[in-house]
């Protein structure tokens, strides 16, 4: 195996160098997972939610050391670092619940007894991105054990760190051996061949569009069931009736929350024009003050890009006629860097406006009326999350439904719970994660019908 080095984004020095596993890996992956399936499937509900529950007691036992390593491989702050490890145990023990749950149901036929039963896929491969490595990882490798899967989880290459830990600590809990695998290498190589296998039942992937896109139509070969969390540009829409206060101190986090690689990030910002002005200053204060540093440092808000290649990838959004209307602060010297930054006024077929950037630049995006907000917030072949401010509950009513998106906030940006669904309309993705849905997405309905003789 060749290896894979795997850099420190705020230092841009060397963090380890691990094997790179390539499609041969993967094989051998499959055939592992494939072996233990047996085995796996059969054990008890309530022993897998034990073993559920005893990864969970380690992974808390490990949080801290998870959320440093999390935070330097990721570039986070160590604060966001430690919450997101907290969402990864809850994840666990959520689905620690899950397998006694996971029933079926009777159905009145003639002649016998219909019922169906939940039973699991099989072999089942998870692609991860780079921007919240673990905690993604835990929304997919926790259900699918649950429902009795076996797992092969190739992290990104740049982040697999947290993914490899996570493995060991399972395994070290008492997960048996080839139920949990973790594959660090490639997207071109271990990634396709994980797709294209004719063993692996399901591909569950959170990326860009452009790799889902690759890969649904991959998985069709072999009718793989899908599940697709992909890019946004998920609008922020404040109304005149808001609490404009509360929205300004929000905005900044929903958009540079994880330096903006967040596929929720709400970067089209729609303010009614009555209270633009008053919106755009009071954002501007809150912007200039966000801290942007070292991830480990406690006051630390911002971290890095997480590459040299994503922050050239970002500049590209701002050109130097790009009209910046605020700028935040960003550490000189090494580091992949990028001060927070809002565009406005923005013309709305901008590559800004339109595209996800996946970085620290917000666009400002005046509206009139009710009408043209919607109309707005749906121009776009995303459809991931969003947010809705205003006073007048109808209103954010009307407009919650309108909105042609997954997740929605009213006078809130949070969109990711454990215990509720998280998927994206339109090309954000097909499926949901996260509470019942994920599990439901990690098994197939089985029919089994039982003669009696009797008549209905
Ligand atoms: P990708 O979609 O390329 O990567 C996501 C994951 O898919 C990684 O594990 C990657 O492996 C893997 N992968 C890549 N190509 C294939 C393939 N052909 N078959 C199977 N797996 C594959 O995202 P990037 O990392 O390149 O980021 C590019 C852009 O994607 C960002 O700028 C952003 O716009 C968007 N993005 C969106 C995310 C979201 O949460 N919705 C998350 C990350 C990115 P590897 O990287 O190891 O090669």
């Amino acid at each position: 195996m060749s290896t894979l080095t795997v850099l420190e984004p705020a230092t841009e020095a060397v963090l380890a160098v691990i094997p790179r596993a390539d499609a041969e890996a993967a094989d051998a992956a499959v055939a592992r997972a494939r072996a233990a399936w047996p085995a796996w499937r059969e054990v008890a509900p309530a022993d897998r939610g034990r073993l559920l529950h005893r990864i969970a007691d380690a992974l808390a036992a490990s949080a801290e050391a998870l959320s440093v390593l999390e935070a330097r491989n990721a570039g986070k702050p160590i604060t966001d670092a430690r919450s997101e490890i907290g969402m990864v145990i809850d994840t666990f023990r959520y689905y620690a619940a899950a397998p006694e749950r996971h029933t079926g149901e009777t159905i009145p036929v003639g002649g016998g007894i219909a019922m169906t039963f939940r039973e699991p896929l099989g072999v089942v491969a998870l692609i991860t991105p780079w921007n919240f490595p673990l905690n993604i990882a835990a929304w997919k490798v926790a259900p699918a054990l649950a429902a009795g899967n076996c797992v092969v989880l190739k992290p990104a290459e740049l982040t697999p760190l947290t993914s490899l830990e996570l493995e060991r600590i399972a395994l070290a809990a008492g997960l048996p051996e080839g139920v949990l695998q973790v594959l660090a290498g490639p997207g071109s190589t271990a990634g396709t061949r994980l797709v294209e296998h004719p063993d692996v039942a399901k591909v569950a992937f959170t990326g860009s569009t452009t790799v889902g896109r690759r890969i649904a139509a991959a998985a069709s070969e072999t009718i793989k069931r899908v599940t697709l969390e992909l890019g946004g540009k998920s609008a922020n829409v404040i109304f005149a009736d808001a609490d404009v206060a509360a929205a300004a101190a929000a905005a900044p986090s929903a958009v540079f929350g994880n330096a903006g690689q967040d596929c929720c990030a709400r970067s089209r910002i729609l303010v009614q024009r009555e209270v633009l002005d008053d919106f755009l200053a009071q954002l501007g204060e809150h912007v200039r003050a966000i801290r942007v540093g070292d991830p480990l440092d406690e006051t630390t808000v911002m971290g890095p890009l997480i590459s040299a290649a994503q922050r050239e990838t970002v500049a590209s959004y701002v050109p130097s006629d790009a009209p910046v209307a605020i700028r935040g602060e960003a550490p000189d010297g090494p580091g992949f860097w990028f001060a927070p930054t809002v565009l406005s006024p923005v013309r709305p077929d901008d590559r800004a406006v339109v595209e996800e950037i996946f970085g620290p630049v917000a666009v400002i995006v005046p509206f009139s009326d009710e009408a043209e907000a919607v109309r707005l917030a749906n121009d776009t072949i995303y459809g991931l999350s969003g947010s809705i401010w205003t006073n007048d509950g109808a209103k954010a009513l009307r407009v919650a439904r309108a909105m042609e998106s997954g997740n929605l906030s009213i006078n809130s940006n949070s969109s990711v719970r454990v215990s509720t669904p998280f998927g994206g309309f339109k090309q954000s993705g097909v499926g949901r994660e996260l509470g019942p849905h994920a599990l439901e997405s990690f098994s197939e309905v089985k029919t089994v019908y039982y003669a009696t003789g009797a008549t209905g």
